[in-house]
């Protein structure tokens, strides 16, 4: 203790020596209640930043920002904990590093693998059996990745935002232990803090030799191929990486022990499936997985419980990937010590309409928090709009309705608003009228490919111009096709004025404008023509 106690104040002293030069406003140290040397006491309140961010993912580097440009003193703390398999990366959160950006990036990869396969129906000369590359793949999105990280660490600087690379746990409400991967502490100490540590992928407890397995944290930094896979969970991280695998020519496998996509439409979700299956995933469907071993030749021989079956049965693969879930990173924080609130099931933080905290001055935004979306725009949006109401007299609140979203499977699938299911749920199934097509994109018809799932459904209310509740697209670049009409569902749009909106022709997008067709009139929903 005694000598980790020494250390712990040389390295708050180093530490402090290390930031003299970067501040003009030298203020006196002092203690802090912890009784560690505090090297950042100060002004507004005796506190050395107006704002300390914990976590410089998507939410928290909006926030800092965002509160930068009003002229505060702002720092953030962001340190990214190795996964099981030991890998690491750099500033900017999940959705940079091992979410949004690379997953992207390998869906594309997948797709223009179906371009070459449709370049010759076009007049192109090219091998449809074009092989893969993983490592030629995985280096170019990689070496993206990393400018990403560096353009952050420069927007930073160029506010004046101070950045530690360090672990952050609370002392007191004001202040934060930060502790650098060589084990150095700093102590900070600020007016607001904002929690944006966002969550981990969760492995399971109840399977045997579970650690033998991959999670998404690592799939994007192979850089080998992982060949044969087998992915668990049927949710949004499981069927996009099932997804792009199966694209680049992998042999992979979908185990879903009950629905794919939870809380999505189910009618979208099933045909998102199917057409997954049809081009090539398997599925193990009913299952849950009992054991993995590791083989000899390093391959795994996974054991699982086929429900519906009633028996238990086995398969080897190269990789096996955890997509069951994530953990909120509250863990490592010390909340308990300030008195921050858990949601007793879910451990996110639980947090009022203005992103507070059971804690004044603690406020919480993005992933980390109890029932809010876990997407990237939201946090962001979330995290800039604390920033101006804190900073900047700003009253206004994050409506987390209408949030848009896009499943980046092999046939994407985007919405907005409510599933049928949901709808029915709030307005009865008897006030909604469900207009709905299959449709054909163009560029899938010369190159004779099946569009079986291609299909579109506008929920809307039943009653006068029926507004619209919500709008589920399957079909090409559907993420592109949603965001624009989330504009007119934010805005109350209805029905009648859908009818009355210009298509663009000739586009995938035109047919929801075309929508005629109502569930309840069960004319045939299969559009043929322009
Ligand atoms: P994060 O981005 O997770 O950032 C939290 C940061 O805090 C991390 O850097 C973490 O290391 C750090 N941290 C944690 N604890 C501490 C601590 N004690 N001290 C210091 N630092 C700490 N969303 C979309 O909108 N579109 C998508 O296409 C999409 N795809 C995804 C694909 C995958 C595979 C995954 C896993 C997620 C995807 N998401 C997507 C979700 C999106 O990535 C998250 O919603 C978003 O990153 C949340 O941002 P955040 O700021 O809350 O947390
Ligand atoms: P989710 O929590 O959404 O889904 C977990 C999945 O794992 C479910 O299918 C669940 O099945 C299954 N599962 C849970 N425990 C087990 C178990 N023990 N054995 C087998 N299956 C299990 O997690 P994700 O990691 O997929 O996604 C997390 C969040 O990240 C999403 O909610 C989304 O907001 C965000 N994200 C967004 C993306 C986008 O915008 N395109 C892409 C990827 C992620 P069951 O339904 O039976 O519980």
């Amino acid at each position: 203790m005694a000598a980790a106690a020494v250390a712990l104040a040389a390295a708050t002293a180093a530490s402090r020596r290390s930031w003299r030069h970067l501040f003009r406003w030298r203020v006196p140290s002092s203690r802090a209640p912890c009784g560690l040397v505090c090297s950042t006491r100060g002004l507004s309140g005796g506190n050395e930043y107006d704002l300390l961010v914990i976590g410089g993912g998507s939410g928290g580097l909006a926030c800092a920002k965002e509160a930068a440009d009003f002229g505060k003193k702002v720092a953030i703390l962001d340190y990214v904990v190795p996964s099981p398999r030991g890998t690491s990366w750099g500033l900017g959160g999940t959705c940079v590093n091992v979410g949004c950006i690379p997953k992207k990036l390998m869906h594309h990869s997948a797709l223009l693998g179906s371009a070459i396969r449709d370049a010759h129906h076009y007049g192109w000369d090219v091998a449809p059996l074009a092989q893969h590359d993983w490592g030629q793949m995985a280096e170019a999105i990689q070496n993206h990745v990393k400018s990403l990280n560096w353009g952050y660490r420069v927007q930073l600087q160029e506010r004046k935002v101070r950045y530690f690379n360090m672990l952050g746990s609370f002392v007191n409400e004001h202040t934060v232990r930060g502790v650098t991967k060589a084990g150095k502490e700093t102590v900070v100490t600020a007016d607001h803090i904002v929690i944006a540590t966002g969550g981990r992928p969760r492995y399971p407890d109840d399977v045997e030799g579970a650690q033998y397995g991959i999670t998404s944290d690592d799939l994007f930094w192979l850089k080998k191929s992982p060949g044969k896979t087998l992915v668990v969970g049927a949710s949004y991280v499981s069927l996009e990486c099932a997804g792009f695998l199966t694209g680049l020519g992998l042999d992979a496998t979908v185990m879903m022990r009950s629905i794919p996509l939870r809380g999505f439409d189910q009618q979208m979700a099933l045909l998102v499936t199917d057409y997954m299956e049809a081009h090539g995933t398997k599925f193990l469907k009913h299952c849950t997985m009992k054991k993995l071993e590791k083989l000899e030749d390093n391959r795994l021989r996974a054991t699982w419980t086929n429900h519906e079956e009633g028996r238990e049965e086995a398969s080897i693969f190269d990789t096996v990937m955890w997509a069951v879930g994530r953990v909120p990173e509250t863990r490592s924080l010390n909340l308990e010590k300030v008195g921050v609130k858990l949601h007793p099931g879910s451990q996110k933080i639980m947090v009022n309409a203005s992103e507070a905290t059971s804690v004044a001055h603690i406020y919480a935004i993005g992933d980390i928090t109890e029932g809010r979306p876990e997407l990237t725009p939201t946090a962001i949006l979330a995290g800039k709009l604390l920033a101006r109401r804190l900073f900047s007299q700003s009253t206004e609140l994050m409506d987390y309705d209408n949030v848009p979203t896009t499943v980046f499977t092999p046939l994407e699938y985007g919405s907005v608003g409510l599933s049928e299911e949901e709808a029915e749920k709030r307005y009865g199934q008897e006030n909604l009228e469900v207009y709905h097509a299959y449709y054909k994109p163009l560029e899938f018809t010369v190159a004779e490919r099946d569009s079986s799932q291609c299909y579109i459904k506008m929920v809307c209310l039943r009653e006068r111009d029926q507004q619209i509740l919500g709008l589920h697209f399957i079909g090409p670049n559907a993420g592109e096709v949603i965001q624009g009409f989330a504009l007119g569902v934010k805005c109350g749009a209805t029905y009648s004025q859908m009818k009355r909106t210009l298509g663009i022709h000739p586009t995938s997008a035109e047919e929801v404008i075309k929508l005629w067709i109502t569930k309840r009139s069960g004319l045939p929903s299969t559009i043929t023509g322009c």
